[in-house]
């Protein structure tokens, strides 16, 4: 291996690690939703405190603009949708035929038990009534972002969509980027707010009061759900308010994995780990390899590539950082242990026999199968959706999807007989845990009722 790594070598040759040291050994970014946490709390507070003036003051603080109309005008996205490029709206347009496809297939089905005769019961997914968006549009802006929300959110049935994404300097009036407005307006959303960040999250949670110069009005409404990626602030927020409102899952900085063989395409490698870092400077770029050949030849592609990509510097920072690393394993079985303790948002499986390590996957936000199914496919129109749980999350959350957007319900039904013949068992359940009501509300129904025999 050369003496100058382009990313830092993490050598699981030879080691057996328990689960504990494996998933300590995983690179990961410094500053967590934890650490974060003390960062966004105020800006939580003041929203919650001061409404839309709190909204405006932080615009100015972190979008650099204050914007003229928190709540973007209807007018606004018209224009945009007439002013958008042809090739773009096609692009758009595929998304959605694609995205829409996938999310009409998702639909859970309701379903019904029939356990004995008249003991039933069945389950209803419910959509959820009001959903806040969330869109990206800091460092880069997200048109495809709407489309991961807003699809599975419409195919789920949910009635009231709002949308947040930053307000954008390069307008003056600093309504948002206007391709994400022509996006919002083509899937026919029209509740669009300039607000990014934290401070976006909280407006969701809370409402938001006072429009000025009009104070004392309903800004926006609290919604039921917050769905959707941004960067450590937007996730840290997403985190603190769960509780208050559903979240999807943590979906902040972004990562790909790749577990590679020696028979993977070294430059195809490091382009993928490029196109990721280029998100964010805490963006995780990692390649787990039993090849050190490949991991020396990704490592001299990109220090041919960084230098010379649009955003070197961020991908620059992204790739050095701590989050970022090549994993060096003694073989695919250790590459698979190691992909499952990091449990990647994105992991591209590039290998001899991809389906054989597919089939040993516990943790990824999503899976890439193969050399022509690379990350930014599915950032944009695979069908698939974009919006995936990052920082290990994958160990216990999926992706957005139709599912995010409605809740199951069970009904109950049992009729006179199906309870009769449970009766007795509930009670002795409701008796063995000193709850000898709950017996009572059973029993009541069949036997002699002290109450009705003193009140009739
Ligand atoms: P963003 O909209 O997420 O964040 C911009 C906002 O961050 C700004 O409006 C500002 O309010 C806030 N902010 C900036 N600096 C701040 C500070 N110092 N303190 C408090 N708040 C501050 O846009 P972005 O920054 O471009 O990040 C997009 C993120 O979304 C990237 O990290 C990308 O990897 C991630 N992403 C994740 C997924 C996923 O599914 N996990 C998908 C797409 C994008």
């Amino acid at each position: 291996m050369s003496e100058e790594n382009y990313m830092r070598i993490i050598d699981l040759r030879g080691k057996k690690l328990t689960r504990a040291e494996m998933l300590e050994a995983m690179p990961r970014a410094e500053m967590g939703t934890n650490e974060a946490t003390d960062l966004v709390q105020p800006i939580l507070d003041d929203v919650k405190a001061r409404g839309a003036a709190a909204l405006r003051d932080f615009a100015e603080k972190f979008d650099h603009i204050r914007p003229e109309n928190l709540r973007v005008p209807v007018e606004a996205m018209k224009t945009a949708v007439d002013e958008l490029d042809p090739e773009v709206r096609a692009a758009i347009e595929e998304s959605v035929r694609r995205s829409r496809a996938v999310s009409a297939s998702q639909v859970p089905a309701p379903f019904h038990t029939d356990l004995a005769e008249g003991a039933r019961v069945s389950e209803r997914w419910i959509p959820v009534q009001r959903v806040g968006l969330y869109v990206p549009g800091g460092k880069a802006v997200y048109p495809s972002s709407v489309i991961m929300n807003v699809v599975p959110a419409q195919a789920a049935g949910v009635e009231s969509l709002a949308i947040a994404t930053p307000p954008s300097r390069n307008n003056a009036d600093g309504l948002p980027d206007k391709t994400i407005l022509a996006t919002c307006a083509i899937l026919g959303v029209d509740e669009v707010y300039a607000v990014g960040g934290a401070q976006a999250v909280a407006m969701f949670a809370y409402g938001a009061k006072g429009s000025e110069p009009q104070d004392g009005e309903i800004l926006c409404d609290p919604v039921d759900k917050i769905t959707g990626p941004g960067n450590i602030f937007v996730a840290t927020a997403k985190r603190m308010v769960s509780g208050i409102v559903g979240i999807d899952a943590v979906a902040g900085p972004t990562e790909i994995a790749i577990i590679a063989d020696k028979g993977a395409n070294p430059s195809w490698l490091a382009a993928d780990l490029i196109g990721q870092a280029e998100h964010d400077e805490l963006a995780g770029s990692v390649l787990i390899t039993d090849s050190e050949e490949i991991a020396e030849q990704v490592q001299e592609n990109l220090k041919y590539r960084v230098p010379r990509t649009e955003h070197s510097e961020r991908v620059n920072t992204s790739l050095r950082g701590r989050q970022s690393g090549i994993i060096l394993t003694d073989g695919i079985e250790q590459s698979i242990d190691a992909a499952n303790a990091y449990a990647a948002e994105h992991l591209e499986v590039q290998t001899a026999d991809p389906d054989a390590v597919i089939a040993k996957i516990r943790n990824a936000g999503a899976i890439f199968r193969g050399p022509y199914s690379p990350v930014p496919l599915g950032d944009y129109m695979s069908g698939s959706n974009h919006v995936l749980p990052t920082s290990g999350t994958a160990r216990f959350a999926s992706g957005l999807g139709v599912h995010t957007f409605m809740k199951p319900v069970e009904v109950i039904e049992y009729d006179e007989q199906g309870l009769k013949t449970l009766a007795a068992r509930v009670n002795a359940f409701a008796v063995s845990e000193d709850l000898p009501a709950h017996g009572e509300s059973v029993l009541s129904r069949f036997i002699d009722d002290p109450y009705n025999k003193e009140t009739i």
